[in-house]
């Protein structure tokens, strides 16, 4: 007997969905079937493909409401959120499909004075088939940031949705069919863990996961047995600093929206704020009347749905515990703010740095902030995470020095996530936050190799890379490579200045 995944609607626990679970044999004739796609695919050209993609961001388009209404149904968002990350989605995937011919084509490149016999060119080419797995907190956008890219650099995509958005992922491959019924260019696989696993061991060239940083060792570690590469988008503890000349109530507007929004199920959310101590109090009082304007639940004004993941709650409960328990205090919600599977917007404060609300991925309406001396303390305590995802920065003089000495793959200067909404911007983390991008022209390479080619246009002036190589050849190489590179030894030993 097959077995069935059921979806639930978490606000209701309403059944929304019930779905066939691939086992490993059709996981398998999946990867066969988007092999055999890929290869038609490649061989068309980029305005070709731009021309289907381009007509599917049509269909996404037109059908926008009736994804949001899935999406909400699955994940309990608002209706409006929903539309917010289609609509980013859709951005994305226009721009992966204009630009990816600029940035992958074939173009030359300088062969240097010693090769300037050759023409030397360089292009990205599909890998072949990419297999997605992707989180539920933003269903549609973030397995979208690796399913357009790897799809507009040429490649086929088997795409394992999360378990608890599998409606959102079969709607998403089906409008692409309505697009090209004959190729199964993106296909879904149901499943749980398990079938992604399946997945990392099938026959694809690469793997391109989103979702906690402990499933994306068990996918590295998965994919190792095949050398099969990784992209690897996982979790954060995104920190947002305010300088004291910061406009401070657009900052605690910013810090509001992101620890809040999306229930604060965001990779990318606000976790910490960091003050500067001259403003720390207005920017508390500014942060708790907006945090006190916010509510979750199920009636129509409601701007928070409830927790997707049931165990998030738990995970919720225990941080603010923890927070409460070792000298924090908690500004607005605390523990009366977990209602079951809704929580209300809490702020913390006087939370010590070791507490685990500031230390794990909390991924709930939560936020902690403190008080600093200065931006050299609000800097080192952000970087002191394992995490590096994104960051934000509040100031009017030193928004971009700030933003360069966060450890964090994307920082906000003066706004907040504003990154993901360009698609020229490459997306992705450093340390625990995984490895590897995806948007922009380094998320269209990361689904290409790098194909090299010398063409030799002229005998050269020297023959070396011959066994009839003479002692004059030898010594004019050896001539030209000092006349070339000799001058930088005699600044041996001399300081380097580097400014
Ligand atoms: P998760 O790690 O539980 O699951 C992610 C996906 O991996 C799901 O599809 C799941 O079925 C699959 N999976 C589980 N076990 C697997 C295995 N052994 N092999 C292969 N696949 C397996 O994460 P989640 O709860 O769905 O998502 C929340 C997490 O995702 C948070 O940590 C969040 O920060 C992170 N996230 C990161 C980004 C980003 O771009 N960096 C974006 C969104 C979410």
């Amino acid at each position: 007997m097959t077995d069935k995944l059921e979806s639930l609607n978490p606000a209701t626990g309403d059944v929304v969905g019930v779905h066939a679970v691939d086992d490993p044999a059709s996981v398998d004739a999946a990867v066969a079937r988007a092999r055999h796609a890929a290869r038609w695919w490649t061989s068309g050209t980029f305005d070709e493909r731009r021309q289907v993609l381009d007509q599917w961001s049509g269909v996404l388009t037109r059908r926008m409401a009736q994804l949001a209404d899935v999406v909400h149904q699955e994940t309990g968002k608002p209706h409006g959120d929903a539309q917010l990350e289609i609509g980013l989605a859709i951005e994305h995937l226009s721009w992966a499909a204009a630009h990816a011919g600029k940035v992958l084509g074939r173009r030359r490149v300088p062969s240097g004075l010693l090769m300037a016999n050759q023409a030397a060119t360089v292009e990205y080419l599909p890998l072949g088939v990419i297999g997605v797995i992707g989180p539920w907190n933003y269903p549609v956008f973030t397995p979208m940031g690796s399913i357009a890219y790897a799809l507009a650099a040429g490649n086929a995509v088997v795409f394992k949705p999360s378990e608890l958005t599998t409606g959102v992922g079969v709607w998403l491959a089906d409008s692409l069919s309505e697009v090209l019924p004959d190729q199964a260019l993106l296909q879904t696989v149901v499943g749980y863990g398990e079938t992604g696993a399946t997945l990392c061991r099938a026959d694809i060239d690469k793997v391109a996961f989103t979702g906690s940083t402990a499933t994306g060792r068990k996918v590295m570690a998965a994919c190792a047995e095949s050398l099969t590469p990784v992209v690897i988008e996982a979790g954060g503890k995104d920190a947002l600093l305010v300088d004291e000349d910061a406009d401070v109530l657009a900052a605690a507007d910013a810090a509001a929206w992101g620890a809040f929004s999306n229930a604060g199920q965001t990779c990318t959310g606000v976790e910490r704020v960091y003050v500067h101590e001259r403003v720390h109090d207005r920017f508390v009082e500014e942060l708790a009347r907006r945090a006190r304007r916010v509510h979750a639940g199920t009636d129509a004004d409601a701007q928070l749905g409830p927790m997707t993941l049931p165990g998030q709650v738990d995970v919720v409960r225990r941080h603010i515990d923890d927070a409460l328990s070792r000298g924090g205090r908690a500004v607005v919600g605390g523990p009366e703010a977990v209602e079951g599977r809704f929580i209300q917007p809490t702020v913390l404060v006087d939370v010590p740095e070791d507490s685990t609300a500031v230390t794990e991925e909390t991924f709930g309406p939560t936020v902690t902030v403190a008080r600093v001396r200065d931006m050299d303390e609000a800097v080192r305590l952000a970087n002191g995470t394992s995490y590096g995802l994104g960051s934000t920065v509040f100031s009017r003089s030193r928004g971009p020095e700030l933003a360069r000495r966060l450890r964090s793959g994307m920082t906000a200067v003066n706004g907040v996530i504003s990154f993901v909404g360009i698609p020229s911007l490459p997306f992705g983390g450093v340390g625990d936050s995984g490895f590897g991008r995806v948007h922009g022209p380094d998320g269209l390479k990361e689904f290409t190799y790098a194909k090299a080619v010398a063409r030799q246009r002229m005998r050269p002036l020297l023959a070396l890379t011959t066994f009839d190589r003479t002692p004059k050849a030898d010594a004019s190489f050896a001539a030209l490579v000092t006349a070339l590179h000799g001058r930088a030894s005699q600044l041996v030993g001399r300081p380097l200045d580097l400014r």
